[in-house]
């Protein structure tokens, strides 16, 4: 075996530490950082908070962007979803099914991952860590050096590429443990444990969980969940509408890949269209921009393009009541 391997990295805590822990016994260790699709696709993976960390412990990295491939596990997952739209389990699966392909592709011999047996509901009790790596086409190969003592050796282990007796016997939610061994390796920043990702949000179920129900999409739709406010005018369109000048810059680049688009003349945000949009949907869009906007009585045309084609000029001069916006809202 090649004394190389492939890092699950996420910024957090526990996966510094389990790279530290292998780079430690002198094997080279490779960080694969997906970033989901909650990050913009236009920003440069370099500046992600997570890659600066990763700098503490000499860790290169490489990175995947989850793309239409993670969308559609979000969409269908095999073990279904957790409180939220986190499917948890399929997408540590999916996440590691793509450590096994940089771990082929960088002709590494193993994958580690910073799991603690009982650390988190769902995902990472003992039982189901072993159905995990079955799943993913990693048996033997997976090593998660803060529990591994609690493991069975893996071929690494088997074969005196890992030393095990370097490796932890850690389990359950407290962190003392890791924290003690993040001064030992000079550790000082990392990402919170605590959160769990958009899809863990409450807030953000609902949207995404709406973005599937209306198929097709793609990763940029998931990302695009994130942005703005967002109502269902119908079961053909949805609209997200800008809440501020960001927010305003982030609809216009992607732009093209809407649907339909809206755009005042005036001091006020833009909207961003998925669907079909009918004619009768055209008042209610004018009614958005005069409540969000701050349309002039004399400057108060609203542009609308469908498919990019500047296709009809609409007057903003009558805000959308309350009620009509809490029926819509998703
Ligand atoms: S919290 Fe989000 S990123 Fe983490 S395993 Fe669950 S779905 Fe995947």
């Amino acid at each position: 075996m090649i004394k190389k391997a492939v890092a699950l990295y996420s910024g957090g805590l526990d996966s510094l530490l389990a790279a530290a822990i292998i780079k430690k016994q002198g094997i080279e260790v490779i960080g694969l950082h997906c970033i989901l699709p909650s990050v913009d696709p236009a920003i440069n993976p370099d500046s992600l908070k997570a890659s600066q960390l990763a700098s503490q412990i000499n860790l290169p990295l490489v990175f995947y962007r989850c793309d239409d491939e993670y969308a559609n596990v979000i969409a269908h997952p095999k073990h279904g979803y957790g409180k939220n739209a986190n499917p948890c389990i399929d997408c540590k699966i999916f996440f590691l099914q793509k450590a096994k392909e940089y771990m082929e592709k960088l002709n590494a011999s193993f994958v580690i991952t910073g799991e603690v047996v009982g650390q988190r509901p769902m995902s990472q009790y003992k039982s189901m860590l072993k159905h995990i790596e079955k799943e993913c086409g990693l048996e033997g190969l997976l090593v998660r050096p803060l529990s591994a003592k609690l493991l069975p050796p893996t071929y690494p282990e088997q074969e005196g590429i890992v030393d095990r007796n370097k490796l932890y016997a850690i389990a359950g939610r407290s962190r003392d443990k890791q924290f003690e061994l993040a001064q030992e390796f000079g550790i000082t920043q990392f990402q919170s444990p605590a959160g769990g990702c958009f899809l863990t949000m409450p807030q953000l179920a609902s949207r995404v969980k709406d973005v599937i129900a209306h198929p097709p999409f793609n990763a940029l739709d998931l990302f695009l969940a994130n942005v703005g406010r967002h109502y269902r005018l119908h079961e053909h369109a949805k609209i997200i509408v800008a809440r501020n000048e960001n927010e305003c810059t982030i609809l216009q680049r992607y732009k093209q890949t809407a649907d339909f688009f809206v755009e005042p003349s005036f001091k006020g945000p833009v909207i961003y269209g998925k669907g079909t949009i009918l004619q009768s949907d055209y008042p209610v869009l004018a009614q958005m921009l005069a409540r969000y906007g701050k349309p002039a009585p004399d400057e108060n045309s609203v542009a609308l393009f469908i498919m990019g084609q500047h296709t009809a000029t609409l007057t903003a001069d009558n805000p959308v009541d309350d009620t009509t916006l809490s029926k819509m809202r998703i």
